[in-house]
């Protein structure tokens, strides 16, 4: 196999192509037949719950694990198959973890040197590439002096100054407090929309995921269940998990009757699935819109609790209908806390509301 490294400072971006990569170790199969693309200078996020097979994912690309079955191609190049492999270091992927992993005893300067092999070259590299993510001043400290999110910059200079055609990151703002995180998110994503590579970034926050990715790439279970821009996830998604990974929702049972599907809040489109079949209607927070007091020409329903959470308030209200009485979690902007007990009137939003086959 021929290496598309370059380990000489000049980022060139190239598509990273995953091919139905499938994964065992011992009784657990951590992955089955995955296949997606990164495109070439482009951010792509790997998400999905805690044990679904993204970090797994990541080690493959990266060389520190096998393939066992599929193929990772960068650019033109094969890098690995069950035939054999490109080893990391030749591979021209840049790494950056979740804890920075800097070397404590060497100063930020030296850190970033380290991946550098041409001598020449590397002083100056180094320290354009601690400029670009505002770290020069810090060249000579070490790690242990810096803050979290100023260690991940440095984590991220070391990444880059290679060059690589591929950087991947593994949950790089997770040991971060959530306020430092967004600063550092912002930073990092900056500096990643300037440098010249083809971006990999793995989490299981679903917000980190929309504000980072051009695109997006959702696992569950070791399989890929929905690939596509952030847009098309949250306003098209597959499936109830995929529409669940990004808020919480409202879930009804129904079945298709004249193109239509009866639900507690009226009745919604059924999206061309066949007549008499069992579907699943699912309901984001914040597709149930507060339109009055009860008695309008809305669906009549009862606060049961109301919390303000900042920006938004998040409802719990209570509707009954001839099937019963179901509840209902909305989220609403600004202040909104009526007491328990008031009567409202709700509306659905169609754009947030999507029917599904039911699943079994
Ligand atoms: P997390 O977000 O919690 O890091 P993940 O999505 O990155 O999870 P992986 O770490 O890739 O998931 O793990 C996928 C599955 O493979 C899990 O069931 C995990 O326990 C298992 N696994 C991962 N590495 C090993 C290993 N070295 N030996 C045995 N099982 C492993």
């Amino acid at each position: 196999m021929d290496s598309p490294a370059s380990g000489n400072g000049t980022a060139r971006a190239a598509r990273l192509e995953v091919s139905g990569l499938g994964h065992r170790f011992a009784a657990v199969q951590a992955l089955v037949q995955v296949s997606f693309a990164a495109e070439a200078g482009r951010i792509t996020c790997l998400l999905g719950p805690s044990g679904c097979g993204k970090t797994t994912l990541l080690r493959l690309v990266a060389g520190l694990e096998r393939v066992q079955q599929g193929r990772i191609r960068i650019g033109e190049e094969t890098v690995a198959d069950p035939g054999g492999q490109v080893p990391p270091e030749r591979r021209g992927v840049g790494l950056v973890f979740q804890d920075h992993a800097l070397f404590p005893h060497l100063s930020v300067l030296d850190n970033v040197l380290f991946g550098l092999s041409r001598r020449a070259e590397r002083l100056d590299r180094a320290m354009q590439t601690l400029k670009r993510v505002r770290m020069a001043r810090h060249a000579h400290a070490f790690p242990h002096v810096l803050s979290g999110g100023e260690q991940q910059r440095v984590a991220l200079a070391r990444a880059l100054a290679p060059g690589p055609d591929v950087l991947l990151l593994d949950e790089p703002f997770s040991s971060l407090d959530s306020r430092l995180r967004d600063e550092v998110r912002d930073e990092i994503l900056q500096v990643l929309k300037a440098a010249d590579c083809t971006t990999l970034i793995v989490t299981h926050d679903s917000e980190e995921a929309m504000f980072m990715a051009d695109r997006i790439v959702l696992m569950q279970s070791g399989t890929v269940v929905q690939s596509g821009t952030p847009h098309e996830l949250y306003c098209a998604p597959a499936t109830p998990f995929v529409a669940d990974f990004f808020s919480h929702i409202n879930r009804f049972d129904g079945v298709v009757a004249q193109g239509g599907v009866e639900t507690p809040l009226g009745q919604v489109a059924a999206g061309g699935l066949a007549e008499g079949s069992a579907v699943e209607v699912a309901v984001r927070p914040e597709g149930v819109r507060i339109i009055g007091e009860a008695g309008g020409d809305g669906v009549p329903v009862v606060v049961r609790d109301a919390r303000l959470l900042g920006r938004s308030s998040l409802l719990q209200l209570a509707c009954t209908g001839p099937g019963g009485t179901v509840e209902l979690q909305v989220r609403t902007p600004g202040v909104v806390t009526p007491c328990p007990g008031t009567r409202l009137s709700v509306r659905l939003d169609p754009a947030q509301t999507f029917v599904f086959p039911a699943s079994g």
